[in-house]
């Protein structure tokens, strides 16, 4: 067996993993802000680290993977400007920041299960956490790291000369480190809040008292809580989209290091590419979101957005257009196809034809999490004329056990359809009472086809339906 290997960030090299603790790993991943709805790119962010959790369990570990739920503090460039995206949302639909939260969190969920993920071990909101971040701003400040300011308090970035590490940040080249010596102005242009004041007479929805005032947690200081609450103050595994190395995870990293007087916080920063919209910002502000349920709504099974996301290197940026989902998409059913065609195979497989495939397809996924590589070995055994097809199906399932596609439930609407005339026909009666407003017939008709385990699903395209 070759050994487990990721590229980390920080080092910017390919390492051999190793856990903290023999046998667990602990993994932590910034979740959404929830002002509005995920979009396919945000979706990306979350599938990668489902990947690497189905794949470390595969391997034997025991798996914690925390994300957490922005819904307070984060201001709309990302960094210490504008407005908080939650206070923004709430004053343009008249809902409170809370009603907000709790929608766009439910959305979040759904996209997820549509998505197969697995559940999460914790999944904390940063606004049920206000104290363990007050708790963790006055660690800071007692070890000389923040000063206060008139609109909040800072962390001190030349108290940490760790800094740029990460994202090998050129603060000197950005001609950003002359100091700014008035008392009202940041002494670096890179100083983060950790404790903003509200502002003079506004009302936020979302504000707290702490030791400095009443005002609200930067965005960076709840992830630094709430991992260490419940991960503990080292991390094996932190994840996320690239954008974030830069801003929030080097200032998560700068809070935590000196927090907890811990290096590195974390063991195997994992970032992955974006999903690029071939040049357009894909953006919550802008209005131009694409959602799952767009692509649900066209017919497109959310799973084969999953079977698009493995076809690329997380470290790969990946194009999203129309034609390559739809080609990923019949990817995915083909896929699905094969599997059905070995679902009634009674006979057993054996373990020692099996065992070189399972390697490949293990190695694959062990250096570096490639999953193209892993979708490639997983479809040699679905075309394969050699092997039994009792080894093609137990391999078949003991992969998607890390890809995470179900191909052992699911079903191809369409195509199952086309193999059955009498089904169709009836189908399209009930389409033409339906449209005749005849629903006593189509009701009949839809109520006698469930009798026969055959469920109607209504798309765009038309009526479609499967079985079970
Ligand atoms: P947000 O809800 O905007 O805070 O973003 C949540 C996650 O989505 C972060 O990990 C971002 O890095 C990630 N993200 C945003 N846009 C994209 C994209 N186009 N492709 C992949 N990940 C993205
Ligand atoms: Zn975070």
């Amino acid at each position: 067996m070759s050994e487990i290997v990721f590229y980390n960030t920080r080092t910017r090299e390919k390492a051999k993993f190793e856990p903290i603790e023999p046998g667990r790993v602990g993994i932590y991943t910034c979740g959404p802000t929830v002002y509005g709805p995920s979009h396919i790119g945000n979706l990306r962010s979350q599938l990668v680290p489902d990947l690497l959790k189905r794949f470390l369990r595969s391997e034997g570990f025991e798996v914690t993977h925390v994300v957490n739920i922005t819904d307070v503090g984060h201001l709309v460039s990302d960094s210490d400007e504008g407005e908080d995206k939650m206070e923004l949302a709430a004053q343009r639909t008249g809902q409170t920041a809370a009603e907000i939260a709790e929608k766009y969190t439910a959305l979040w969920h759904e996209d997820r299960r549509m998505l197969n993920c697995q559940p999460l071990e914790e999944n904390p909101k940063a606004t049920d956490h206000i104290q363990e971040q007050i708790d963790l701003a006055k660690t800071l400040e007692e070890r000389g790291y923040l000063y206060q300011l008139e609109d909040g308090v800072y962390f001190d970035i030349s108290k940490f000369p760790r800094y740029t590490e990460l994202a090998k940040l050129d603060l000197e080249g950005q001609g950003a480190v002359q100091r700014i010596e008035k008392v009202e102005g940041k002494r670096h242009a890179a100083d983060f809040g950790i404790w903003k004041f509200a502002a003079e007479g506004v009302k936020r929805l979302q504000e707290w008292d702490s030791p400095w005032g009443r005002g609200f947690p930067g965005w960076h200081l709840e992830c630094s809580a709430m991992s260490s609450k419940y991960l503990g103050e080292r991390i094996d595994i932190h994840t996320g989209g690239i954008d974030l190395a830069t801003v929030h995870h080097t200032n998560e990293l700068a809070q935590s290091e000196c927090a907890f007087g811990v290096e590195p916080w974390v063991n195997v920063w994992i970032h992955n590419e974006f999903l690029d919209f071939g040049g357009e910002k894909m953006s919550k502000s802008v209005g131009n979101v694409k959602e799952l349920k767009d692509l649900v709504e066209r017919g497109i099974d959310p799973l084969a957005f999953r079977y698009f996301v493995l076809q690329a290197h997380y470290r790969q940026q990946q194009t999203y257009n129309e034609e390559a989902m739809e080609a990923a998409a019949r990817g995915y059913q083909r896929l699905v196809k094969a599997a059905i065609a070995l679902r009634d195979v009674e006979a057993a497989g054996d373990p020692d034809v099996q065992a070189p495939y399972r390697k490949r397809f293990r190695d694959a996924l062990a250096d570096d999490l490639n999953a193209p590589q892993a979708l490639a070995v997983t479809w040699e055994v679905a075309r394969s004329d050699a092997l039994a097809p009792a080894d093609q199906r137990d391999l078949l399932l003991a992969f998607d056990e890390v890809l995470g596609l179900d191909l052992a439930n699911a079903v191809v609407a369409e195509e199952v359809g086309e193999l059955d005339p009498r089904i169709d026909a009836l189908v399209a009666e009930r389409e033409t009472a339906r449209k005749n407003k005849d629903f006593a017939t189509s009701d009949r008709i839809r109520d006698a086809l469930a009798a026969e385990g055959i469920t109607i699903l209504d798309s765009p395209e038309g009526p479609r339906w499967s079985r079970g």
